[in-house]
């Protein structure tokens, strides 16, 4: 059994391509630096290294610059230059007879490196990058001689964040000209060389950390949508936890690059900066440009018809907010007269839109009859102002309603509603159904049905504008 256990592992050893890193005395003679698979641009690092007994090839005459490094590899090389004596193992996963099980010892035992929280080492995975510079700073006390260094995909509580300042600032390892580091990007056995290389000597390091901007990256285009206080906060890095850098304004149009959770990479100043995307509206859906105001009717001490144990102001406020973001999406601007359990005045609503020189005026409402019978769907526009546009958008809006959700259709109507009388923009009024139908007061109550009214109603505008 344990002859059978030492063969297997003797063949091992023989078949890895890596043996040869742990037998120093049979590397530098052929090996050298004439390997067949090195690039010129390659030669020198690997030249360097390979002199100082720190990196060797393979038994078939190759290096395999592109392949990328495993956790094993990585840490032999840096214990082959810390000059690590360690031996034995304490991963199950690594044989004490593996090729780098003292280095990978004496580096657990220096700090640079740790096992994984089940107890093993996994010394075949491969490095990332932020590991690379985590292994970096930890065996090398790096000199600090370039400029600051800011990466947008770099910040507090991304793996590694510090040592990548470190690694970079030190002029060891660039970003990418699109202004990233992209930490969990693998690295190959050429880079790890160029890294150690640059690390071993100052000579070699980069003029520069690489930085560019936002060189290369697709832009898209929005429109802020700031909360009630009328700016957004740029962040230096997605989150709330941070200082805000700086603020946009509401109406503003500018371009994102790139978003990490719900967070939007902008330049801001020629800074990085990030902006919460729930304030973005896009700046070329159907709606772009086009200011709407949604009036949820009623509300406060107005409760509107009641019936069944449904008020009307709470099924037109639901349907109001769920409208909202959905008329933002196409990119719409949107100003709700209420988004809240409050009473406004029908001059103040209609004021509202006027004063905003709205595009739209939607009032929302829900109906109701001295017959329970009485269902349906209908509505209203009025003649007094923009009544061509009015009828249109009534009519787009009508014919959404019905066909999405299936009520009665009762209708387009004219009738001079105060909030529609008085607004100067194509302005409708919505009766959604009956409150006073015990069918459709159910289905006005459920949050389904409001969120149908809201998307035909989108629709229904969207319909109008195009
Ligand atoms: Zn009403």
């Amino acid at each position: 059994m344990k002859k059978v256990t030492l063969l297997v592992l003797a063949m091992a050893l023989v078949l890895s391509p890596l043996f040869i890193e742990s037998s120093g005395q049979q590397k530098t003679a052929e090996a050298g630096t004439n390997y067949s698979d090195v690039q010129p641009s390659q030669q020198d690092a690997i030249q360097r290294l390979s002199d100082q007994n720190i990196i060797s090839g393979y038994p078939d005459g190759t290096f395999r610059p592109n392949q990328e490094v495993t956790r094993a590899e990585a840490v032999s090389m840096l214990g082959r230059v810390l000059g690590f004596s360690s031996s034995g193992s304490s991963f199950p996963d690594v044989d004490s007879n593996h090729y780098a099980s003292g280095h990978i010892a004496g580096a657990v035992e220096e700090g640079i490196v740790a096992g994984y929280p089940d107890g093993t080492f996994r010394p075949t995975q491969t490095v990332s990058r932020a590991e690379m510079a985590i292994f970096l700073t930890r065996g090398f006390n790096l000199s600090d001689e370039g400029g600051e260094a800011n990466f947008w995909d770099v910040y507090p509580g991304v793996m590694g964040a510090s040592a990548i300042t470190d690694v970079a600032e030190a002029r060891i390892a660039a970003g990418y000209p699109d202004g990233s580091f992209k930490p969990t990007r693998g690295i190959t056995r050429y880079e790890f060389v160029l890294f150690l290389d640059r690390t071993l000597h100052e000579s070699e390091r980069t003029s520069g950390n690489g930085q560019s901007g936002l060189q290369g990256m697709q832009a898209t285009s929005a429109v802020v949508n700031a909360p009630a206080a009328g700016a957004l906060n740029v962040r230096p890095y997605p989150g709330t936890d941070n200082t805000p850098i700086g603020r946009v304004t509401h109406g503003d149009e500018i371009d994102y690059y790139e978003t990490i959770d719900n967070w939007a990479l902008i330049d801001y100043n020629g800074e990085f900066g990030f902006v919460s995307l729930s304030y973005l509206r896009s700046a070329n859906g159907s709606l772009a440009g086009k200011t709407i105001v949604v009036d949820p009717g009623h509300g406060g001490h107005d409760p509107g018809a009641g019936a069944f144990g449904i008020q009307e102001k709470d099924v037109v406020l639901d349907t109001g907010n769920y409208l909202r973001p959905m008329l933002e999406d196409a990119g719409a601007n949107v100003i709700m007269t209420r988004s809240t359990d409050t009473f406004v005045t029908l001059n103040e609503r209609a004021n509202i839109a006027n004063r905003q020189n709205a595009d739209a005026f939607i009032s929302i409402h829900a109906n109701a009859a001295g017959s329970s019978a009485a269902h349906g769907t209908e509505t209203y526009w009025d003649n007094s102002n923009a009544s061509a546009g009015s009828q249109a958008l009534a009519a787009s809006i009508q014919r959404e309603l019905v066909a999405e959700l299936g009520t009665l259709d009762r209708g387009v109507k004219q009738a001079g509603f105060s909030v529609i009388r008085r607004s100067q923009m194509p302005s409708v009024l919505v009766e959604l159904g009956f409150v006073t139908n015990q069918n459709e007061a159910n289905r006005l109550n459920s949050s389904g049905f409001q969120q149908r009214a809201a998307e035909a109603i989108t629709r229904g505008t969207i319909n109008h504008f195009e």
